[in-house]
């Protein structure tokens, strides 16, 4: 089965009703490898927030109380409804997102994994018995839910971003308001359909899509919603952690990255190359891990980027649908000119184009993919996230140089180094400013693994047993007179 329109969900999910916006109004969501509109979604604001808000904070009453082997029995099927609809969920984030089929399949595979994962996790989610100072006290320490969380998604992983909030959070005992991303709503609305339909309790889930502000602003003003999870650009997280204070929430924030994969002389240079690849072009290089920029070390830089070229010319550019296809558009023209302006600012300050440069002849959001060399810490791009399929390589002669070139930024998400040396590798683990470290891989996020970024790159950690964390608050009791 691979239609997917009966997933495919044009209205809101608020309080176990499928709702559209009070005004009527709707908004676009297009297929942006083909520019054509696929569906509509309600423009919703603060007014059908606030329902949604409601709709939580009532359910979080009785659903925060259920048999825990309540949740895990649904979040199970909800594993196996994703894994059933799998053709079509992937279909349908391909028709809006624009990513190539293998890829959009691979996305909700590891959501299924995610939710998983997290049901499997709340059941040793234990407190503890602290020894007491003195014989006529016990001293516990126990976990419960926080309460109505806020989740706002990007729209680069529509479905597993969604995924690594809502398994914690529904596995905890939490209820929910769901902003998606307003280019890929559909894929988030998919997931409340499915949740649905395996029986989660009216109010537990809640989507609203429309103007991000508004809704947003909602969600941040609420002292009703205790916890915000966001995913998505600095720039924005930044705005909600300064709107969470007025109320106290618990945020957790996955932000923007700039990683630098570094390759030394040492270095295996093919399995470098595969990294190289997958670390930058997968998703268009529209990932927050994606690499930014390529150090390469003088012995070794000549053949890797010859290698590198040769990699890159084997990709293939076209409609995810497409057999054979591993790159998609990118998600709409301010990507494109951003890619664009990139390029323009790093050959006026010395880089040399390789490979690609410019739109492909396919048209609208289609970019060649670009590899420049001779990049220096003057670019843009060394400062910047790319999200693009660009691929800027810097020259570097000794080690010390190149962990002081990785870390001179805002960012600290994914770095990644290909050496086979085991004590420099000891030393990249202590010295990179980074939360994910990829050793001879460009491809290290997996389920059982915390995932978060340092420095501007974020707060707390989605994934591993630290995914649940954020999602239990903690209540010392001490019962004394014993
Ligand atoms: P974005 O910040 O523009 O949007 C993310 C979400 O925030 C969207 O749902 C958007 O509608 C919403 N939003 C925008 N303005 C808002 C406001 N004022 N109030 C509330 N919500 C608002 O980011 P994007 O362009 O969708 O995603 C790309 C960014 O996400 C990149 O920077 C990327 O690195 C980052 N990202 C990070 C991770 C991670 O785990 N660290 C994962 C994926 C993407």
């Amino acid at each position: 089965m691979s239609d997917f329109s009966s997933l495919m969900k044009q209205a809101n999910y608020i309080g176990g009703k499928w709702v559209g916006a009070d005004s009527g109004k709707t908004l676009d969501v297009t297929n942006p490898a083909t520019g054509e509109v696929i569906g509509t979604v309600p423009d919703c604001g603060a007014a059908e927030t606030d329902r949604a808000i409601a709709a939580a904070a009532e359910a979080f009453a009785t659903y925060s109380r259920t048999d825990l082997s309540f949740r895990v029995d649904l979040l199970h099927k909800l594993v196996q409804a994703l894994l059933d609809n799998q053709e079509p969920l992937a279909r349908l984030l391909t028709a809006e997102q624009g990513k190539p089929l293998a890829e959009a399949r691979g996305e909700i595979a590891i959501g299924a994994a995610y939710v998983r994962w997290f049901a499997e996790e709340i059941r040793r989610a234990k407190g503890e018995i602290v020894p007491s100072p003195t014989s006529d006290r016990r001293l516990l320490v126990t976990r419960h839910p926080v309460g109505v969380v806020g989740a706002i998604t990007p729209w680069n992983f529509p479905s597993s971003m969604l995924a690594r909030k809502l398994g914690p959070a529904l596995a905890a005992g939490c209820t929910m308001v769901i902003k998606p991303a307003e280019a890929t709503p559909f894929s988030g609305l998919a997931w409340a359909k499915l949740a649905e339909d395996v029986g989660f309790p009216p109010g537990v889930i809640n989507v609203v899509t429309g103007s991000p502000a508004a809704i947003g602003g909602a969600i941040m003003a609420s002292p009703d919603v205790r916890k915000v999870t966001f995913t998505g650009s600095t720039r924005v997280g930044k705005l909600l952690i300064r709107q969470s204070a007025d109320t106290v929430k618990k945020v957790s924030m996955e932000l923007g990255g700039n990683a630098p994969f570094l390759v030394f002389d040492d270095a295996d240079l093919e399995a470098a190359v595969q990294g190289a690849m997958i670390s930058k072009f997968r998703n268009m290089g529209q990932t927050c891990v994606c690499t930014n920029r390529f150090y390469i070390q003088s012995g070794i830089h000549d053949a890797f980027v010859e290698r590198l070229k040769e990699a890159v010319g084997e990709l293939k550019l076209g409609e995810g649908t497409r057999q054979g296809v591993t790159q998609g558009p990118l998600i709409n023209e301010a990507a494109v000119q951003k890619v664009e302006s990139f390029i323009a600012d790093a050959t006026k300050k010395g880089g040399t184009i390789v490979k690609g440069g410019g739109r492909s002849d396919l048209g609208g959001t289609f970019f060649e993919p670009t590899i420049i060399t001779g990049a220096n810490g003057s670019m843009n791009f060394t400062r910047e996230e790319i999200f693009g399929p660009l691929a800027a390589i810097y020259r570097f002669g000794e080690e010390k140089e190149a962990i002081e070139a990785a870390n001179a930024t805002a960012y600290g998400l994914a770095a990644y180094a290909y050496t086979r040396d085991v004590g420099r590798i000891f030393r990249l683990n202590e010295e990179l400013e980074y939360g994910l470290i990829g050793i001879n891989s460009g491809l290290i996020t997996t389920v059982e693994a915390p995932f978060g970024g340092l420095k501007e790159s974020g707060l707390g950690n989605e994934g591993g047993s630290q995914g649940l964390e954020d999602y239990l608050e903690l209540k010392y009791v001490c019962m004394a007179g014993i």
